[in-house]
């Protein structure tokens, strides 16, 4: 329609299909499906170790952005939008994997994650809030570990070693027996025993006093709203606390460690074993504590168990969307999980009838800019996936590049002055070095790199021909405009072919798995692995 209405009215015109409908065609087995209501599932990891052995059928696109501004770039847009067009207009199967937004930036300045447009996950309200409780799931799970933490410290300074024993080691049908964390605990004291009875005075002690510093804690409590009066809060005032208080805070939930460690882990076993890595802080010795010396790593693993299931969801023209792991790639990892990415690489299938595109298509997506997002994808979800991606999309829109290129300072919700409205090639151009260096960080990992100019409507011509002879002047294979917003697939299909194109660009023989250009070597020092990513992606 024209003018085009509002997402959420776009969203709310559209009936989608039934999600069995949308599961079926993927080819996910009923049994593999978890209903939640019409329009959502949750797939079972199941659907991997059933295609285990054949190859994987999809191209990996991860499609990442300029360093953006308040005008925003539309990344999750031209991932719906890229998806529409390959599915629902070239027949090539392909799949979205997203995050799942985030309640504080739904109901902030930003506003949702579903896409906008006619580029769109269906249904928007569904996607935006709540979804099937992964993240409330990982709220409770993080905050059962804080609660673990502070009470575990409570006890220790007020109970002697034997009873701070007795308290820990629980008694199951007149027995105290030890729990897989304590043995993996006693395993790393090296004390050899499991039956706890057999522990020595001095054992005890090493065993139950973990002697955390409160100092040195760096797991605060999460929710998953923007409560700026919970940053900094004192815990421990009621009288039963005796006086144990200190201060500390509460994160965002999707900028937790936990919701990091879903994004990389590849199974409920790989998850199980990263929480138990995690460190929360120090002893007064300076060494290091983790979630499996709390004891608290198999209760978390058991809170998140359907949580590591990606969901599934649909665009607005009924193609597939896995949304798994949270957002915020500028403090986090801010990508979909790799559990995902790989279940969606395994589906996605022949192309039925596109002669050009050997494979189906897996679409992905690196919040923040490539600088920040695109950094951490390959150099921390790759490292973790094994996967590569084949080709990479970065999104640019006209008016962003004008702000950078020196247009005034804009704020959400105030009109724009009339650099944005009318056109200026100049300011466009200037702000190409922004995209410039973007695409030069993209190549330096391997992949070729289309640019995608999502277009508004008060772009000109001249100013989308000077981005795309900007874009090929820094080594972009190509650089298309692009319409799904206004258009749905039916505008993305020029985007669509560039990236089928530019997949063919990059030949990998049978059988070989192409590796990413990792920027430092896991074994570098902090510091190293630092000045790589300050002078390598910054400069
Ligand atoms: P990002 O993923 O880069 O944060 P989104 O895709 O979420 O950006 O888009 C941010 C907002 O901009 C959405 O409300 C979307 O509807 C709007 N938007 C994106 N592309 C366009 C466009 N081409 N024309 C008009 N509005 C757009």
């Amino acid at each position: 329609l024209e003018p085009v209405p509002s997402d959420i009215d776009i969203s709310r015109a559209q009936t989608p299909k039934h999600i069995t409908e949308v599961a079926e065609e993927l080819g996910i087995k009923p049994k593999e499906l978890e209903q939640f209501g019409h329009y959502k599932a949750k797939v079972s990891l199941e659907v991997y170790d059933r295609l285990a052995e054949q190859r994987n059928n999809g191209n990996y696109v991860l499609v990442a952005g300029i360093t953006p501004t308040p005008l925003g770039e539309g990344k999750s847009t031209t991932t719906m939008g890229l998806v529409q067009a390959l599915g629902a207009h070239l027949n090539i199967p392909a799949i979205a994997n997203v995050r799942q937004p985030s309640m504080g930036p739904t109901f902030g300045v930003k506003g949702g994650a579903a896409g906008g447009g006619y580029a769109q996950v269906i249904p928007m309200d569904e996607f935006n809030m709540h979804l099937t409780g992964d993240i409330h799931a990982i709220g409770a799970a993080n905050n059962l570990l804080a609660a673990a933490i502070d009470t575990r410290m409570f006890h220790e300074s007020s109970q002697k070693d034997a009873a701070l024993y007795k308290r820990l080691v629980p008694v199951k049908k007149g027995v105290r027996k030890f729990t897989s964390s304590m043995l993996k605990r006693l395993e790393k004291l090296g004390i050899n025993k499991t039956n706890p009875d057999d522990l020595t005075t001095e054992e005890i002690t090493k065993f139950a006093r973990l002697d955390l510093d409160p100092e040195s804690i760096t797991i605060k409590r999460v929710v998953d709203v923007n409560d700026r009066f919970l940053r900094q809060v004192t815990i421990g005032q009621a009288p039963t606390e005796k006086g144990f208080n200190r201060k500390t805070g509460f994160d965002i939930t999707v900028a937790s460690e936990i919701m990091a460690i879903l994004a990389l882990s590849r199974d409920l076993k790989d998850l199980r074993e990263r929480v138990g890595r995690m460190v929360v802080g120090s002893n007064k010795q300076g060494d290091p504590i983790t979630t499996e010396d709390i004891g608290a790593a198999g209760a978390i693993t058991a809170m998140l168990k359907d949580v590591v299931k990606p969901n599934l969801m649909q665009t607005l023209e009924g193609t597939p969307v896995f949304v798994h792991a949270g957002p915020f790639a500028n403090i986090s990892i801010g990508a979909s999980s790799v559990i995902a990415d790989r279940i969606a690489l395994k589906l996605a299938g022949q192309p039925k009838s596109h002669p050009e595109a050997k494979k189906g298509f897996v679409v992905t997506e690196a919040g923040f800019d490539f600088t920040m997002g695109g950094e951490r994808f390959h150099n921390i979800k790759c490292r973790a996936s094994g996967l590569k991606p084949n080709v990479v999309v970065l999104v640019a829109t006209s008016r962003a590049l004008k702000l950078h290129g020196g247009a005034p300072d804009v704020k959400p919700g105030q009109s724009l002055p009339s650099e944005y409205t009318s056109e200026n090639v100049d300011l466009v151009r200037s702000g190409c070095a922004n995209l410039a260096k973007q695409i030069s960080n993209a190549k330096s990992y391997g992949a070729p790199v289309v640019v995608a100019i999502n277009q508004f409507e008060t772009d000109t011509q001249a100013e989308i021909d000077a981005i795309r002879e900007e874009a090929l002047k820094a080594g972009a294979f190509d650089a298309v405009p692009s319409n799904h917003w206004a258009k749905g697939g039916a505008g993305a299909v020029g985007l669509a072919e560039a990236v089928v194109n530019a997949t063919k660009s990059v030949s990998v023989g049978e059988g070989e798995e192409e590796q990413v250009n990792f920027l430092y070597d896991l074994n570098e020092s902090l510091e190293s692995k630092l000045t790589s990513i300050a002078t390598k992606m910054f400069w």
